[in-house]
């Protein structure tokens, strides 16, 4: 998932092959679907979510950037928020934006920041590299945890148009980790 390549060995030859990709997956929180709604209840036991959410390694969730909850909408919360809504050619602009700034910082995307690079570029103020010392002890996040987060934080600061990665980019890329903070 990482190096962004396959290796295939067999008895007399190994074969590498290009393998960059971007992951986007879905799952229900439990058995039944419906644990932390509001509206249904779950009827799975605590050891059945457990069980089920397990299924997931804690290496395989930890290289996954952004962990987001999606709650379920009542027909009438769908029709009032539509008009509140950033439309996607609006966002479109923004991320090309984004995506024009970290190529001609790195000629690469955030995502693929080395270590070296992310010192250089997700710079934080001695405040904020507090906050998110902090939050490493109390959530026992992993060092691959701390890169993402200040990798995704660098992105949503460019995505604000923010040269500095400030404290409300940080905490959402905090926010983002989840599963860090069920598990
Ligand atoms: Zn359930």
């Amino acid at each position: 998932m990482e190096s962004g390549s396959i290796a295939i060995s067999r008895a007399a030859k190994k074969a590498e092959f290009p393998a960059k990709f971007q992951l986007i997956a879905a799952m229900n929180p439990c058995p039944c679907g419906y644990w932390g709604d509001i509206q249904n209840n779950c009827r799975c036991t605590s050891e059945q979510v457990q069980r089920y959410q397990n299924k997931l390694s804690g290496p395989f969730l930890d290289r996954i950037d952004m962990h987001i909850e999606v709650p379920a909408l009542s027909h009438q919360d769908l029709q009032e928020s539509s008009d509140l809504i950033e439309r996607s050619i609006e966002v479109k602009k923004r991320v090309i934006n984004a995506q024009k700034k970290q190529k001609s910082r790195r000629n690469h995307c955030n995502a693929h920041l080395s270590n070296k690079e992310i010192e250089a570029d997700c710079y934080l103020s001695d405040d904020n590299q507090k906050v998110l010392e902090k939050t490493m002890n109390k959530m026992k996040l992993s060092a691959r945890a701390y890169h993402r987060i200040l990798k995704l934080a660098r992105t949503i600061a460019d995505l604000d148009n923010s040269e500095m990665i400030q404290l409300h980019h940080l905490t959402e890329s905090i926010g983002y980790r989840k599963i860090d903070h069920f598990q």
